[in-house]
């Protein structure tokens, strides 16, 4: 029997597109396929409890999927250098083959397994992850951009992505007779037990391979046309909802970008939609390359003048902010979204994360905390870009003196207070006049909301508080 090679999975958990399944399928050796859990690696930033709900169910089906095929996706926890050194070890395998992350912390551990084993091993690192890798990618002085239009642009300017591949025909794998121990996805106890919190989120996803497809297809159907005026509206299903799948790799974004060309492709209706969803995943590729150029984005302000902003450290406000009891609607709702599904829509994504920064004056990166432990699509690159867009700190970011009113933003994309009263029950009765303003219902009526709090702050105090803070810091 020939050496095998090592497929070592990442955030890359599909069978189709995957360059590094590719050329270790075209080796012509045996395949061992491996999923290795190593938090230590990631520190802070290993996966929340959200993600982990997530990894379980798309570690699942990516070992049914390899099982298909006659492979196994071995499991294994601990430190990734270790594991690799004992797994070679067992098998006798001459090459590991990967496709790259974009998080700093992940390029220092591909840094790492070079040194271990760039001597004795054949070391293959595929991208895929991006349809534009961060080094490629340079400003006419040969800088990284720090302004999305010019770089979208820039990046539209190059060769269109290569065209995704499908799962290769030849593939062996590693004989069942002869393979190493792989831990039991069940023990590492990735889904919550004991109070299962997730216990909806099935309602809501279908995480894996075959999920991360249908998403893309329903929304080609149906959302793609009116893409560009519907994803502002939480009310309605405008998006796409495809963040954790290309988070965890289960789509790759060539997969998306030539699915929607194609769509798109003699029908002049969806192109303006289709260009501007395009444009959304652009964004996604600049915050990687932000991320990748400056590798501190999760922590620090990208511009320096918020050094000396007075940022207040209340763990009270933070725990009505988390728990959605603010007494603002729009953002009670979305943070209540977000804790039962395990994903909140973009527009509220920004409205509640102005109210944290803004109004209660709270650092973003403890929203940003928790929205890596909360959201199934947590991704250190456009979390920390979104906290710093909406804070007004970071690269191409929001003006810091743009505050959202909360009421006006309820109103505007929220106009019947659907969305309101899809999360916030205790709301429920409310007409739509007032649903963004409970607190103007005169109390004694039928159907009082006296279990919905009033508001924590005043809005048009909290405005002036923050412009005040805003010029503190400047
Ligand atoms: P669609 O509108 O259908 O967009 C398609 C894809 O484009 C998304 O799946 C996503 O990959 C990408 N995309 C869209 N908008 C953005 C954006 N503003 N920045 C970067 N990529 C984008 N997105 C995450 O994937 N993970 C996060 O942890 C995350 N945290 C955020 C935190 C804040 C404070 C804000 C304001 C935004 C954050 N976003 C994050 C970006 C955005 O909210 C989500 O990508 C989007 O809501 C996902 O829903 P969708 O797949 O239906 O998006």
């Amino acid at each position: 029997m020939t050496a095998p090679v090592l497929l070592w999975f990442r955030h890359d958990l599909r069978l189709s597109d995957n360059q590094a399944l590719i050329a270790a399928a075209a080796t012509g050796q045996a395949l061992q396929a491996v999923y290795i859990l190593d938090d230590a690696a990631a520190a802070q930033w290993q996966a929340g409890g959200a993600s982990r709900w997530w990894l379980h169910h798309s570690l699942a089906a990516l070992g049914n999927s390899l099982a298909a095929g006659g492979g196994q996706l071995l499991l294994r926890r601990g430190d990734t250098l270790t594991e690799l050194a004992s797994l070679v070890a067992d098998t006798g395998a001459t090459a590991i083959f990967w496709n790259r992350i974009h998080e700093p912390w992940a390029d220092q551990l591909d840094s790492q397994l070079r040194q271990a084993f760039g001597a004795e091993l054949e070391l293959q690192c595929f991208g895929g992850q991006l349809l534009y890798e961060p080094e490629h990618i340079r400003n006419g002085s040969g800088q990284p951009f720090r302004v999305f239009t010019p770089f979208w642009k820039h990046c539209r300017q190059q060769a269109v992505p290569a065209p995704p591949q499908s799962f290769p025909e030849q593939i062996r794998f590693v004989s069942s007779a002869t393979l190493p121990a792989s831990d039991l996805l069940a023990d590492w106890k990735l889904k919550p037990a004991h109070p299962d919190w997730a216990a909806d989120f099935n309602r809501h996803w279908q995480p894996g391979e075959a999920g991360g497809h249908a998403a893309l297809e329903s929304f080609c159907k149906l959302g793609l046309q009116d893409y560009g005026v519907a994803r502002d509206r939480p009310d309605q299903a405008g998006t796409s909802r495809l963040s954790p799948h290309l988070h965890f790799g289960e789509l790759s974004p060539a997969q998306v970008w030539h699915t929607v060309q194609q769509v798109t492709a003699g029908h002049s209706r969806l192109a303006r939609g289709a260009e501007h969803f395009l444009r959304e995943l652009g964004w996604r590729e600049f915050a990687h390359h932000l991320l990748h150029h400056w590798p501190t984005l999760p922590t620090t302000p990208f511009r320096g003048n918020f050094k000396n902003f007075p940022w207040k450290n209340d763990a009270q406000a933070l725990r009505l902010w988390q728990q959605g009891r603010t007494g603002y609607p729009i953002v009670d709702a979305g943070m209540r979204e977000l804790w039962q599904t395990g994903w909140m829509h973009n527009r509220v994504r920004m409205i509640a994360a102005s109210f944290l920064i803004k109004h209660l004056l709270i650092p973003w990166q403890q929203g940003e905390a928790w929205f890596h432990d909360t959201l199934v699509d947590a991704d250190l690159a456009n979390n920390s870009a979104g906290w710093q867009w909406v804070a007004g700190c970071g690269a191409d970011a929001a003006p810091y003196f743009r505050i959202f009113n909360p009421i006006i933003q309820g109103k505007k994309f929220d106009p019947e207070g659907t969305y309101v009263r899809r999360w916030v029950p205790e709301l429920r009765e409310l007409p739509a006049e007032l649903i963004h303003e409970p607190w103007k219902r005169s109390t004694g009526l039928d159907g009082a909301t006296p279990a919905y709090p009033p508001p924590l702050i005043d809005h048009a105090f909290a405005r002036q508080r923050a412009l005040a803070a805003f010029a503190v810091a400047k």
